[in-house]
């Protein structure tokens, strides 16, 4: 009876390993291919796994659609009445815009990662940002809103920290999705090589060529460097990160006549300035409750 057992084990032991070879070698094999495979840290406050909820909310969900329809029109209708109020006609009239998240849906990316059990890392963005262009697709709403504004007059300017060096498939993504990059010449701003992920000084260029009435990003960072997340030590405690978190809020209120005037913000649930300040104990940070319901026993 025990032989039998054990012999029951073994063959389902291998039935096991067999569904898993045939399963990592259904895998996408390009960019598997990578010689440098991404690093596995289990211990990730925010792993790849949690993110899986975001993905999710950005790739089915209608509420997300209409969301950003709506805040591509009301920038769109914020557009046409400063024009129409300015007091002068404005000379170079533009709009800059990030474009990962914000014009750009790179979702899949995430998916791929997830669905292979990787997290993150530069060599496989890089990857995906030089070889799959075709894999992107758009922002509801950035393609009218952009249309729009071009037929206003109004020149169109995206600062992105996509390298330049892969500037090709970043304009190769745009135009595949019907956004003008042939004439991208002092219109696309990418991050140079050694670069810095800083966008002030590209959005100071901008501004010193054109008149630059709205930003848009799914980044704080899209805006200015004031949002970007404290640096905090290994050390730091749950109440460090509750008071930067605290403190980067309160930057957000501060700049509250901008939002939805002339800063545009699309939501982004899967990564962002946002997850630096989660912290090794992502429950710590979570808003405490008063409820005493019944937990049910483990
Ligand atoms: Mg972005």
């Amino acid at each position: 009876m025990r032989n039998v057992t054990q012999g029951k084990f073994l063959l389902a032991c291998s039935v096991c390993f067999l569904i898993g070879w045939l399963l990592g070698n259904g895998r996408p094999t390009s960019l598997l291919a990578d010689p440098t495979p991404s690093k596995k840290v289990a211990s990730l406050p925010f792993p790849m796994s949690a993110r899986l909820g975001g993905n999710l909310y950005l790739q089915t969900s209608a509420e997300y659609r209409a969301c950003c329809r709506g805040i591509y029109k009301c920038a769109e209708l914020r557009l046409e009445t400063a024009l129409e109020r300015a007091v002068a006609k404005l000379t170079k009239p533009a709009v800059v815009m990030d474009l990962d998240e914000t014009v750009l849906d790179n979702s899949a990316f995430q998916t791929f990662l997830y669905k292979n059990d990787l997290e993150y890392t530069d060599d496989l963005w890089a990857d995906y940002e030089e070889n799959y262009p075709q894999d992107v697709t758009l922002i509801p709403g950035a393609k009218p809103f952009i249309d729009r504004a071009e037929a206003l007059g109004v020149a169109v300017i995206f600062i992105s920290n996509r390298s330049e060096h892969y500037k090709k498939s970043t304009e190769s993504a745009l135009k595949r999705n019907g956004i003008d990059a042939g004439n991208s010449a002092g219109r696309l701003y990418l991050k140079p090589k050694g670069g810095t992920s800083d966008k002030s000084a590209r959005r100071e260029a901008a501004a010193a060529k054109y008149n630059v009435v709205m930003y848009f990003g799914d980044n704080l960072r899209d805006f200015s460097e004031s949002f970007q997340a404290a640096k905090l030590t290994k050390d730091a405690t749950p109440e460090d990160y509750l008071k930067a978190i605290k403190q980067r809020a309160s930057s957000a209120d501060e700049a509250a006549c901008h939002w939805g005037i002339d800063w545009f913000v699309l939501p982004n649930p899967v990564y962002g300035e946002w997850e630096k300040l989660i912290g090794p104990d992502p429950t710590a940070v979570l808003h405490p409750t008063s409820m005493k319901g019944k937990v049910p026993a483990p």
